[in-house]
């Protein structure tokens, strides 16, 4: 079948779309057009008609800057532009001096729709009038990024001037926007994936098995090429792959051992719950890469590791997953967070290495010469971690009992908590890993104060406050906090936190929402209240709280009640704890749900706040 598409000839040939490559002014159309829609179901028609014209030599760069990405976490490549070095960019490709940049900015509060009206008034307007391709802009964005070093800054801004001249306005925009990360189309990855099931089979019925192959790679790129070279078959037989990180299985939380063992059919194993990084490892011959809970390359963090990977694996293959933690050498004692977390550095990594040496407490295995281990059980499992290593000095199997009564498992859970572990891991049995999904397979219980949640929650913040008095003039004064929706793909409000802050807690978060503050609220934020600035939903924070309440003030799980008034979830008395004052190994799409905020409300009106 041919069909037109804008200016292009294209066809399809078993499904398979051939013929001109397809241009970037169509691609910026339709995010035009994605932009003015809200509706969930809108978009997900207008991005499977955009997928659907897309062929296999161009779809990953289209879904890389659909995502708003250059390349998956793991590939460790940022753009590596800021705001002022892209105003000058726009003032040289515009023909504008950057003051006039500047001012407009202010007045827009966007760069790429600043971009935009100038190029529709500029006198250079498409001056070296060019016919871009997405692929074209896509690799030109590429080589901005791999610029580094004496002169680079000069040489991005004018290969991005180049880019702003010969492109139309509304291109502008969008070749702004990309690198800033600030592209407001209002799709996450979930939305991408069903709208790649649409435009590939027609309907959402592959979704489930898109969204599989994309746990098991991080690299939806790479699962849309897959799928339109070798179809639908090729993602349902999708295999991990070595050195594409898994995304993480993840647990449910239940209040008491009698829950727990009640869920995983009256046994579980259950293991000692370190408090450290999480890292996933993955060797083949010596080659040796660290991947964080985010899927970033974080090896070079940690020559030790790697080093006893290469001396105390003699496999050929492997990808394991494991927490690691400072311990002292003399006690063998595992030492707080605090501690382990001054192996997160850029700079003096030797040093620090030989000073804070890591254990690797390792949890589980998912691949080992050449077989796949996921998808075998646990028990299956666990063997390999205790055959591989049980005698090792660095890489360790966690401790784990197999248990089937509730007061052992409430002793294990006891002896834990004494010995300065956070708490403890159930692990059915009998189930798989379950990449990047969260199941009762693995049920966490941590230590729980009275009076307080049974477990901290992580939240994004979508918006902060200027506050009253001294915290006005200071220009923070508190945080508008979501949780992940899922099912919807966006972000809903469950609360307002206005205390537990320290003065640099304050600062720095000042300084990192300053950076990221929008005049309207982002796409994908769902909200009744309005802060003083909105911010797009990038960092989390971890957050206790004494319960969560229903409240007509916040969109998190919103339904009606009895009474037929409308109302969400809310946390009472919440406030910052937390390591780290913005998780470091988290991203928006990981803070708690609306589905873990819902079940951890019913579980509180259950054993009421038994510790
Ligand atoms: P989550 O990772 O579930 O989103 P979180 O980051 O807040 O939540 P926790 O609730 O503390 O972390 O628990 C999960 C984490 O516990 C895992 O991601 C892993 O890093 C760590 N962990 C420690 N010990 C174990 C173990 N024995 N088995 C599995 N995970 C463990």
């Amino acid at each position: 079948m041919q069909q037109a598409v804008g200016l292009r000839v294209a066809y399809r040939i078993k499904g398979i779309l051939l013929g001109d490559p397809m241009l970037f002014s169509e691609l910026s159309g339709f995010y035009t057009e994605l932009e003015s829609v809200s509706s969930r179901l809108t978009m997900m028609e207008i991005m499977g008609k955009m997928f659907s014209k897309i062929g296999i030599s161009e779809v990953s760069a289209a879904i890389y800057m659909t995502e708003g990405i250059l390349l998956p976490p793991f590939e460790g490549l940022e753009f590596g532009i800021a705001e002022k070095l892209m105003v000058e960019a726009i003032a040289k490709g515009t023909g504008y001096e950057k003051k006039e940049v500047n001012d407009l900015y202010k007045k827009l509060g966007d760069l790429g729709s600043t971009a935009e009206s100038l190029k529709s008034k500029s006198h250079i307007r498409r001056m070296q009038e060019h016919k871009y391709t997405v692929n074209e802009v896509y690799s030109t964005m590429l080589s901005i990024a791999k610029e580094s070093g004496q002169g680079s800054k000069d040489k991005k801004i004018t290969i991005l001037a180049d880019l702003i001249a010969s492109s139309t306005p509304q291109e502008a925009k969008y070749i702004v926007r990309y690198p800033l990360g600030a592209l407001r189309l209002g799709a996450g990855d979930s939305t991408i994936l069903e709208a790649l099931s649409i435009a590939y089979t027609g309907s959402r019925d592959a979704k489930a098995d898109l969204e599989n192959a994309y746990n098991l790679c991080s690299d939806l790129g790479y699962v849309g090429e897959s799928l339109l070279s070798n179809g639908i078959k090729s993602i349902k037989a999708f295999k991990p792959t070595l050195f594409k990180p898994l995304r993480p299985a993840l647990a449910e939380r239940l209040p008491t051992a009698e829950e727990i063992l009640e869920k995983t059919g009256g046994k579980a194993a259950v293991e000692q719950k370190y408090d450290g990084f999480r890292v996933q490892i993955h060797k083949k011959g010596d080659r040796v890469q660290i991947y964080s809970r985010r899927q970033e390359n974080v090896t070079e963090m940690f020559p030790d590791i790697t080093a006893a990977v290469r001396s105390e694996i003699p496999n050929e293959s492997i990808i394991f997953e494991g927490e690691a933690l400072a311990s002292n050498e003399a006690t063998g004692e595992f030492l707080p967070f605090q501690e382990t977390i001054q192996r997160k550095r850029k700079h003096g990594i030797s040093e620090k290495s030989a000073e804070l040496p890591l254990s690797v407490m390792a949890f589980d295995i998912l691949y080992l010469d050449g077989t796949e281990m996921l998808t075998k059980p646990y028990t299956e499992r666990r063997r390999a971690i205790e055959k591989l290593f049980s005698n090792k000095k660095v890489i360790r199997p966690t401790r784990m009992e197999v248990i089937s009564e509730p007061k052992a498992l409430e002793e294990f859970f006891e002896q834990s908590v004494e010995n300065g572990l956070e708490g403890i891991m159930a692990k059915d049995l009998s189930a798989q890993y379950s990449a990047g999904a969260r199941k009762f397979s693995w049920i966490k219980l941590k230590r729980s104060y009275r009076g307080e949640l049974s477990d901290t929650v992580d939240l994004v913040i979508v918006g902060y406050y200027l506050g009253k008095g001294s915290r006005a003039e200071f220009g923070f004064g508190g945080l508008l906090c979501a949780v992940y929706n899922e099912e919807k793909d966006v972000f809903e409000t469950i609360s307002r936190i206005g205390t537990g802050f320290t003065e640099s807690q304050m600062q720095e978060l000042k300084e990192k929402l300053s950076r990221i503050k929008q005049k309207s609220r982002p796409p994908r934020v769902d909200s009744i209240v309005e802060p003083d600035f909105w911010v797009s939903p990038k960092y989390v924070v971890t957050i206790n709280a004494d319960e969560i309440t229903r409240s007509p003030m916040h969109t998190c799980g919103r339904s009606a009640d009895n009474a037929g008034v409308e109302s969400g979830y809310a946390l009472r008395f919440p406030r910052l704890v937390g390591n780290e004052t913005i998780r470091s190994d988290k991203g928006p799409e990981d803070s708690t749900t609306t589905k873990e905020i819902i079940e951890m409300f019913k579980s509180q009106k259950r054993v009421g706040s038994k510790p």
